[in-house]
């Protein structure tokens, strides 16, 4: 049983105490949708369900004015986070108020701009309309009908994801899935769609604000597994949400046993897309449940199944407590791999030192650097944004300075529409000056590892900003990608399919 050490604050204060199978899907398949709910009843179905763990407490808008530390903010400052947080989610927590951030040196503080909203974050017109409402006392719904409107305009879902990445199942829609690339499937397990605390770039926003037509959930463990089956080119269940670590063990292991029990050749890895390193790392320490915890990830590796951790980190900030450097040590004790990655945010990682000290670090610790990803098309990435050229700088700056040991990372890399991006650098060919890009990933398999160039634009942010270099009139993914997702659309017109929820 790992003992807890008394933790010392960045204030140098202490911190807060502190199968039934659906491949033949007719008739009946809402019958047994309808029996399996109700079999899961026993699950709890919402953020209340969920206690928190001993030391820990959210702050959110209801209640973030009851940490002594907010009197340190200026009234401008405090009435941003009041405008901002009734469009974009918000929520920190003792750890991260108390063992993260630096209070001397708020506003700037990345850790603090990574968890409090600012006003730049919602652009000027989106600001007036929700601080008109909010300086005149305007009701609940008044309120959320302007925040859900400006939500529409942010681009919600990037990259396709809710019209062409949900899988089916015979005749049902799992809405709780998405299969972009052939070998993995990611699942958004129900009782995993919140965070121990929120980041103000999080690109799945939607996920959080109470808007649940724009949200992925799914509580059937038995279609995930039907569903691998039925798909043999498929090595890897990356849980994600949310923060799959956010939940129980005995939830998680709901989820995760069965996986283990049905003995699917195919399955390799179970990926854990996680944030809880960096903002509860005592998840994996005191919770009253972290030890079984970790054996269940030891009954992962037991039996075979690569355990992949994909750890956000954003700042190198989040790797210097104790307790995270211990939280590391019971995981990778387990069996378990933990990858790295996060994307470069303007304001909190935009730096060459920020990454390489990242990376150096996350290697002595025992991590393996992952990826860097280019802030994605949605939400505030008008704050967020770094230029293309400027990424791949700080990148090709950040490699360089490290030895090949922490030279795993990828990127820059655009989750885009088409697949994943990668920015290799600025060149010239023939006395034209070029961006030389790369797929690393592609909705066509064949996609993969195909070089292309985009003429250079100082100012680009997002592959939709590029256009084809040589006079190309578009690049070589279009016309098919154009295809795909016109087939889509026709199977949903023709066909629309029962969602599982
Ligand atoms: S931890 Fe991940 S899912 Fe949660 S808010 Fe941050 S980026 Fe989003």
């Amino acid at each position: 049983m790992w003992k807890q050490g008394k933790r010392k604050s960045k204030n140098g204060k202490n911190g807060a105490a502190s199968p039934a199978s659906y491949l033949d899907l007719g008739a009946d398949n809402l019958a047994k949708l309808r029996a399996m709910h109700e079999a899961q009843e026993t699950l709890p179905r919402t953020e209340s369900d969920l206690e928190d763990p001993p030391g820990y407490r959210s702050y959110a808008l209801n209640n973030y004015r009851e940490l002594p530390q907010v009197a340190r903010l200026s009234d401008e400052a405090q009435f941003a986070i009041e405008v901002v947080s009734r469009v974009l989610p918000f929520k920190t927590n003792s750890y991260v108020v108390d063992e993260l951030i630096d209070w001397d040196d708020v506003p700037n503080d990345p850790i603090f701009v990574l968890n409090f909203p600012q006003r730049d974050m919602l652009l000027p017109h989106h600001f007036e309309e929700m601080a008109a409402l909010v300086r005149r006392g305007a009701d609940k719904i008044e309120i959320d009908a302007a925040a859900n409107r400006i939500r529409l305009e942010l681009n919600p879902h990037p990259a396709g994801q809710m019209d062409h990445n949900v899988p089916t199942l015979g005749e049902t829609r799992l809405t709780g899935m998405q299969h972009k690339y052939q070998e993995t499937v990611l699942f958004f397990p129900s009782n995993g769609q919140t965070c121990h605390a929120y980041c103000t770039f999080c690109f799945r926003w939607p996920q959080f604000v109470g808007m649940d037509e724009l949200k992925f959930a799914m509580r059937e463990t038995e279609l995930l597994v039907d569903y691998v089956r039925a798909h043999p080119e498929v090595s890897d269940v990356l849980f994600t949400g949310g923060d799959p670590m956010i939940m129980r063990t005995r939830n998680l292991a709901r989820y995760i046993v069965p996986l283990l029990q049905a003995c699917l050749p195919n399955l390799r890895t179970i990926r854990i897309g996680t944030k809880a390193l960096g903002y509860w790392p005592y998840r994996f320490l005191t919770d009253e449940d972290a030890d079984e915890l970790l054996d269940l990830f030891r009954r992962v590796t037991a039996a075979g199944i690569h355990l992949a951790f994909m750890a956000h980190f954003n700042h190198p900030r989040e790797l210097s407590t104790d307790a995270v450097k211990q939280a590391i040590a019971r995981i990778r004790e387990t069996g378990a791999e933990i990858r790295t990655q996060s994307p470069l945010m303007r304001n909190i990682n935009d730096s060459p030192e920020a990454w390489s000290e990242m990376w150096r670090e996350q290697v002595r610790l025992g991590c393996v650097p992952y990826y860097m990803f280019i802030a994605r098309d949605t939400g505030a990435q008008h704050y967020f944004s770094v230029p293309l050229a400027r990424a791949w700088e700080i990148f090709r700056d950040a490699y360089n300075s490290v030895s090949g040991i922490a030279r795993t990372v990828r990127g820059p890399s655009m989750s885009a529409d088409p697949g994943k991006v990668e920015v290799l650098g600025v060149t010239s060919i023939g006395g034209k000056k070029v961006f030389a890009l790369r797929m690393l990933q592609g909705r066509n398999p064949d996609w993969a590892m195909r070089p292309f160039f985009a003429e250079y634009d100082p100012k680009a942010v997002w592959l939709s900003d590029l256009k084809p270099a040589f006079g190309e009139k578009r690049f070589f993914f279009e016309e098919e990608l154009e295809k795909r997702y016109r087939e889509d659309d026709d199977r949903r017109r023709v066909k629309p399919l029962v969602p599982v929820i």
